[in-house]
């Protein structure tokens, strides 16, 4: 504990995108009390259950203490010597291709600041992708190619004033609770507000709704391509499609085949309740849709986040309040990682690879070598991996082993590589068994720095606790390394607030309005005391965007895409439809949530969702244990049998790792299949054999 005990600090909560505030206070004893922040205008105070336990994850068992090459523990000069050397040589053998960085949204947005300036303006590529690819690259995609620019037009308050809340593909009251909570207590103030959830489970979102559609596997595109032949039917907001965007009359012509019948056969939803859906949508003016994995996670994910914004460009349900689609993050920091450039096909501070673009930010960072072209996204980056194409990687804060499409592929791509560096709080990950070089990062309650929740709202991280042993940032190790790569001018940093000053300047920098990420504002206040404060901050924060019906494409009208459904999923005679996903009570691969014996109460042990009808016809009992495979791949989880899943349908949690139990390790089931548009992979829809075990 710090000189600070008995001083309650205001920092963040480390797991999902809805970013609550939190009260950190560490008492004498070494325990730390947790609360939630009232003044915190993402959650007013509420935590969820994670957020609540957060103290209870806080001991040293299974932290990674100390700087460790081949196993053996060094002194920090030598690791960082070391990683420098090797990447170095790499680069100098092989060209700046042959060596990458695998980032994550549990990165501060100083952190992913500094290795994205060392991959794209000194190392001269732009191999550094993230988990975040895994999480919302789908909603970025769709937001350019709608808006311009990758902006999440609404906020959190916009739920709470709207009449109509479409949850799509999106387990709120699990996976964002606290923005769930938000929701439920404005309906039970005004119970007319109508929820509708779009699931293919009935999960407990679906619960609280007033209409749950049972959607078939990827049936979201066919959803939203019949509301907008309902829409276009009724002449429903023309008149702002017509002054505000372009694309509409080729939109319409891509569904005008796609009535009640036609979607009803591609969905498998009741006509009845497709009509019900689409009366209320019409007759609505406030709807705010808000979309998650289910939409992003898929090989077509891009187009049913356009299918989606094109309903409400074409009836200008966007830009006021309690209205217009929203994106919510998985992550604490994707919106931070996503602002910086932190993705293989991003620059920096929402610019592209553009030449005008590469230019600006050269100069800005006097730049050594830029990129000059994106690079490789996550399922790629492994791929070329395992092609012997990447010689040097440094995996930051996320254990791919585990969480990425074919892991096992991805482990075996892993120990072909000559040189693995992992920065991690953990010893022990899949990942982490690995390296070569482990670097231990100093986590959540140990760090410092800043975040941006989904509604583009920045807040700060801030430490309550002295690293323990010799845990650093993250941001420290790879200054350091950039130092020791002969960048040393480029890198003078001491402390990450003038890491986000650089940063901040860099978004203002020859901006002029023309580019949504622009923070330069807030560099009137100080780092240190600084509010939660939504960006745009040219001069005062911006809760909203889009007001005046201008957007950021060249002529400022948004873009409608046409957006004709795909053919349905063939079914493989024999095999169910694999669904991923999260539970209440754990975070990701349960390195923190793990450690708490109250979150691990809700789920003890890996499971397999299934209905009646599959387990009585494929013999199995229930809570007995099943055998899923793919491929050669295989896990071992307990049967839950219920009617909240559909027939020829089962969902499987992501969280359990070879570290707690590796039959429980899903993702190495689910095929790398991506989208090709945003690279994000599929990991709803693999099928999967499922017996006995
Ligand atoms: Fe943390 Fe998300 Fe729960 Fe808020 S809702 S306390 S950010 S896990």
């Amino acid at each position: 504990v710090t000189d600070s005990a008995q001083k309650t600090v205001r920092t963040t909560c480390p797991y999902c995108g809805v970013g609550c505030g939190v009260l950190a206070r560490p008492e004498a004893d070494g325990s730390v009390t947790i609360a939630g922040d009232p003044d915190h205008p993402a959650n007013f105070g509420r935590l969820c259950s994670k957020g609540a336990a957060l103290g209870e994850t806080l001991s040293l068992r299974d932290r990674l203490l100390h700087p460790q090459i081949e196993g053996q523990e060094v002194r920090w000069d030598e690791a960082l010597d070391f990683v420098a050397e090797r990447f170095t040589a790499a680069i100098r053998q092989f060209g700046p291709d042959s060596v990458a960085i695998y980032g994550s949204g549990q990165l501060l947005t100083e952190d992913y600041y500094v290795a994205n300036k060392l991959m794209k303006g000194f190392v001269g590529s732009a191999n550094i992708d993230t988990n975040s690819r895994l999480c919302m690259a789908s909603s970025v995609a769709g937001h350019k190619r709608a808006f311009g620019s990758d902006t999440v037009p609404g906020n959190y308050r916009d739920l709470e004033l709207a009449d109509l809340v479409v949850l799509v593909g999106s387990n709120l009251a699990w996976c964002h609770p606290v923005l769930h909570q938000r929701l439920m207590a404005a309906k039970a103030v005004r119970p007319d507000m109508r929820i509708v959830v779009v699931d293919p489970r009935r999960t407990v979102s679906a619960d609280g709704a007033d209409l749950h559609l049972p959607i078939r596997a990827d049936g979201d595109i066919a959803l939203f391509a019949g509301l907008l032949q309902h829409l276009a039917t009724r002449d429903s907001g023309s008149d702002y499609a017509a002054a505000h965007t372009l694309g509409s009359q080729a939109a319409i012509l891509a569904v005008r085949n796609w009535d009640l019948a036609r979607v009803a056969e591609a969905t498998g939803i009741a006509e009845r309740d497709l009509s019900t859906f689409y009366s209320w949508f019409v007759g609505t003016e406030n709807v705010v849709t808000v979309y998650s994995q289910g939409v992003n996670q898929s090989a077509t994910g891009s187009d049913k986040v356009n299918a989606i914004i094109n309903c409400h460009l074409y009836s200008g349900r966007i830009g006021r309040p309690g209205m217009g689609p929203f994106s919510v993050t998985g992550q604490p920091n994707a919106m931070g990682g996503r602002e910086v450039g932190g993705l293989a096909n991003m620059l920096a501070a929402h610019m592209d690879f553009t030449p005008d673009a590469i230019d600006r930010v050269g100069r800005f960072w006097g730049a050594k070598r830029m990129a000059q072209k994106p690079g490789l996204r996550a399922v790629e980056l492994f791929d070329a991996m395992a092609a012997g194409r990447i010689k040097a990687v440094w995996i930051m804060g996320t254990n791919p082993v585990v969480s990425m499409p074919d892991a096992d592929r991805v482990r075996d791509a892993l120990k072909t590589c000559p040189f693995v560096v992992v920065s991690d709080m953990t010893a022990r990950t899949d990942t982490a068994e690995l390296a070569h070089v482990l670097l231990p990062a100093a986590p959540w309650g140990e760090k410092d720095g800043t975040v941006t929740n989904s509604e583009r709202r920045i807040s700060r991280q801030r430490p309550f606790l002295a690293p323990a042993g010799e845990a650093r940032p993250d941001w420290w190790m790879i200054t350091e390394v950039a130092r020791r790569m002969g960048f040393a001018k480029a890198f003078p940093y001491n402390s990450p607030g003038e890491i986000f000053r650089e940063h901040a300047l860099l978004s203002g920098f020859e901006n002029g309005g023309k580019r949504d990420f622009d923070i330069s504002g807030l560099l009137a206040g100080g780092y240190e005391t600084m509010d939660p404060t939504q960006w745009p901050v040219r001069e005062t924060p911006t809760a909203r965007l889009f007001a005046g019906g201008e957007f950021y494409t060249p002529d400022g009208k948004a873009r409608l895409l046409p957006i004709t459904p795909p053919p349905p999923i063939t079914r493989v005679p024999g095999r169910l439809m694999l669904n991923t996903g999260r539970v209440r009570d754990h975070w990701h691969t349960m390195t923190r949530t793990g450690k708490t014996a109250r979150l691990s109460a809700h789920f003890a042990e890996p499971f397999v969702e299934i209905h009646p009808e599959d387990a009585r016809r494929l013999g199995i009992r229930k809570a007995s244990l099943v055998r899923l495979a793919r491929g050669g791949r295989e896990a071992v989880v307990r049967a839950l049998v219920t009617e909240r899943q559909q027939p020829g349908n089962v969902f499987v949690p992501m969280h359990w790792t070879g570290q707690f139990a590796s039959s429980g390790r899903v993702d190495a089931l689910v095929a790398p299949q991506i989208d090709p548009v945003s690279g994000q992979p599929a990991l709803k829809m693999s099928t999967v054999t499922v017996e006995p075990w």
